[in-house]
């Protein structure tokens, strides 16, 4: 689950990524991260990163990841606004890779304001989609918009999950940071769409709100309602990891990575979520994705959180 495309549209296809300042180091930092060349960001990007991210899933324990798409920041009335967002990954990236590997899920991105929602929703669909990915503070989406809820419905009787960002956000600069709120997801959740509310609402960064109780608060009304455990091994979203294990909301975890965002475990060692001998042998491993999942089977997440996915997913047949 999670795991992000990234690409510069180098070979024509109309993604762009724009990174100014403190985006641009962060950027840099996760290229190094990956062991990526800086100039990685100059040439063909998604082909760069699709080829090192296929060969880190086959060296990993995981059989596959949902890759990501994301959208462009659009007005409520479907104007897109180009002047806002970091990065564009269009829809046919993420469905053609995962045509040609299996390794990869297609998770499209589309803003339901857009004039052609609907229609792009059901091209995606007859393409493979196995979920749709927003980041509703990120690209200006308030899910809980009337306006919206056709679309909701659509996604709904299709079977496609809803993978929204929730909670604080550091890496994608942020549009309206009042759409971080879980509780805006009840119109989607209403509609019987599958809701997984990426990072369950934790905050990012420490001036952030943290909404994990809020989005704790309404897994008993929602039974639809999961939360994904991505970008939760780092140094500032990991504070409710440890909590995600309790009975009650671990049965509603699913295990995501955030991939490209770092993995470092050094706060759980910290606040003696992990032992130290363990925390160094698995911060040396150096493939990221092994690297989150074993820290996550270190803190004891069950099995279930690693295949929860494969139930949720609108999968083929
Ligand atoms: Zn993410």
């Amino acid at each position: 689950m999670h795991v992000h495309m990234v690409g510069n549209g180098f070979a024509g296809s109309g993604g762009w990524l724009r990174l100014k300042g403190w985006h641009r180091a962060l950027a840099g930092f996760m290229l190094r991260q990956l062991g990526l060349p800086a100039g990685a960001l100059k040439g063909d990007l998604e082909q760069t990163y699709a080829d090192h991210l296929l060969a880190l899933i086959r060296e990993s324990s995981l059989d596959a990841v949902v890759l990501l798409a994301h959208e462009r920041v659009h007005d409520p009335d479907g104007t897109p606004r180009h002047d806002l967002g970091s990065m564009f990954v269009p829809n046919d990236v993420v469905l053609g890779l995962a045509r040609q590997h299996p390794q990869f899920l297609a998770a499209v991105s589309i803003h339901p304001a857009r004039p052609d929602a609907l229609d792009e929703l059901d091209r995606c669909l007859a393409q493979g989609a196995v979920l749709m990915k927003c980041l509703p503070n990120c690209q200006n989406i308030d899910p809980s918009d009337r306006r919206y809820l056709p679309f909701w419905e659509k996604m709904a009787s299709a079977g496609l999950p809803l993978l929204a960002h929730t909670g604080g956000e550091h890496t994608v600069p942020v549009v309206n940071p009042a759409y971080a709120d879980p509780r805006l997801l009840r119109l989607p959740l209403e509609c019987g769409v599958t809701v997984i509310a990426a990072h369950c609402g934790t905050r990012s960064g420490a001036f952030d709100r943290d909404y994990f109780e809020d989005w704790v608060s309404m897994l008993p009304q929602f039974p639809n309602l999961y939360g994904d455990i991505s970008a939760m091994v780092s140094l500032n979203r990991c504070a409710h990891l440890k909590d995600c294990l309790r009975n009650q909301i671990e049965q509603r975890i699913l295990h995501g990575s955030d991939f490209p965002v770092p993995v470092l475990g050094h706060r759980l060692w910290l606040n003696g979520s992990i032992d130290w001998p363990s925390c160094r042998r698995i911060q040396r491993l150096s493939n990221p994705l092994e690297r989150d999942l074993q820290f996550k089977k270190a803190l004891g997440f069950s099995d279930q959180v690693f295949t929860r996915a494969a139930e949720l997913l609108r999968l083929p047949q």
